[in-house]
């Protein structure tokens, strides 16, 4: 039997469900769902690199299915694309679920007409505060760098600089360009050298001590290259300089193997920008093995999922500093920075600034001012985007690099 309680409820119905391929500067991929009562909402399903084949999963299996849905039931949509498919999870599957429940949330808000944040829960904070990156070929330049950034009011920097003897490092730009490591038709190669890593980075972070004093928050990003035993060591040699985070210093899918960087160093450790469930982070979390867990909203599931994962961090005391660099469009932005405003167990948020062009296409309304962010009060997560603008920019293949050791092992990019 089926009981349906509806008075006094406007019922919508999904109509359209389209996907929308843009590259201003690089590429995005929009999920646009449309209501039969004009009301639409905007999720991005951007994962870098990889963008046709969630295009492909959104428009080949999942956009059929949600014609005629109520767009109401969030949580049993969820449920539908995830419970309900034989094949779950993964980045790809999971980062389509999310543009999926992002624009519903984006729906739901509008249809209430209230921004995103209300319906969490309300704001727990006056501001949220992000960090910026600062990178440069040496010392001296990273340092200019986070001196500017300083100057724009961050109150928090990520660290990054070149190493002497490697071309190139990751995070770091070449040509004074701004930084975007998905550039090439077919992966370009890079090397990578763990030694000569490991014998600079802490001089980087005790020249930045010595110039910028105690209180300006400071985070280095390892994006994966150490061992275990390797990454209890950095983080054991920078301890004087109190980091913020030390993020992705070994990779995770043995979760309990962090349980060796953890009994070595009292540094702070950050995971997590490439899981998609709740699953790739149980074990860090429960064990305590982390304190900041760095999933976002676009690639684990949406609002519905990081959820989850955030009440679960909230009783282990793991708090949430959600990716945010330029592969994210805005539409993450503005979602993420509505999760930020209310999930208790706030940390940080990435902030890695948008081009002017990726703005004219989607426009926003949050609003960054002396180290903070505010997401808006339009109603939903407040981010549109330019259909037409956006037509403007077509689709081109852009990979991510490889790594390899200097005597040629293919190593963690
Ligand atoms: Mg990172």
């Amino acid at each position: 039997m089926v009981l349906l309680f509806t008075a006094g409820v406007t019922l919508l119905k999904i109509v359209e469900a389209k996907v929308i391929v843009c590259s201003p500067g690089r590429n995005f991929v929009t999920l646009k769902i449309i209501t039969d009562q004009g009301i639409y909402g905007l999720g991005d399903a951007t994962l870098n690199g990889r963008e046709k084949a969630v295009v492909s999963y959104l428009e080949d299996y999942l956009c059929p299915a949600l014609i005629g849905r109520d767009p109401q039931r969030i949580e049993d949509i969820w449920q539908f694309f995830y419970r309900g498919a034989y094949w779950r999870g993964g980045p790809v599957g999971m980062t389509a679920l999310a543009a999926i429940d992002v624009a519903l949330w984006d729906i739901k808000a509008k249809q209430a007409e209230l921004p995103l944040y209300q319906l969490l829960g309300g704001r727990s904070r006056d501001g949220i505060m992000a960090y910026t990156h600062a990178t440069g070929q040496d010392i001296d330049s990273t340092l200019d760098e986070l001196a500017r950034a300083v100057e724009q009011g961050y109150k928090a920097v990520r660290v990054q600089c070149g190493i002497p003897g490697i071309a190139s490092t990751y995070g770091v730009p070449k040509n004074g360009k701004s930084y975007e490591p998905a550039d090439a038709d077919l992966p370009h190669e890079c090397s990578w050298s763990t030694e000569k890593y490991l014998n600079y980075i802490p001089q980087l972070f005790e020249a930045a001590r010595k110039q910028f004093g105690d209180e300006l928050h400071l985070l280095h990003d390892v994006h994966h290259r150490l061992t275990p035993i390797e990454a209890a060591r950095l983080g054991k040699e920078v301890e004087p300089f109190h980091l913020f985070w030390l993020e992705d210093c070994a990779t995770a899918e043995n979760q309990q193997s962090w349980k060796l960087i953890r009994e070595h160093t009292t540094t702070p450790l950050a995971v997590g920008e490439v899981f998609n469930s709740i699953h790739c982070c149980r074990e860090l979390i429960q064990n305590q093995l982390i304190d900041y867990i760095r999933s976002t909203i676009t690639h684990a599931g949406g609002i519905t999922h990081m959820r989850r994962i955030a009440d679960l961090a909230a009783l282990y005391h793991v708090r949430t500093g959600f990716h945010g660099a330029t592969d994210l469009s805005p539409i993450t932005m503005g979602a993420a920075l509505h999760f930020d405003y209310w999930v208790p167990n706030f940390g940080i948020q990435e902030h890695m600034p948008h081009s002017e062009q990726m703005e004219q296409v989607f426009s926003h309304h949050y609003h960054f001012e002396g180290g903070y962010f505010t997401p808006g009060e339009a109603p939903g997560h407040g981010v549109d985007i330019d259909e037409k603008l956006a037509a403007k920019f077509p689709y081109k293949r852009a990979c991510l690099p490889v790594n390899r050791l200097e005597d040629g092992t293919l190593w963690n990019w």
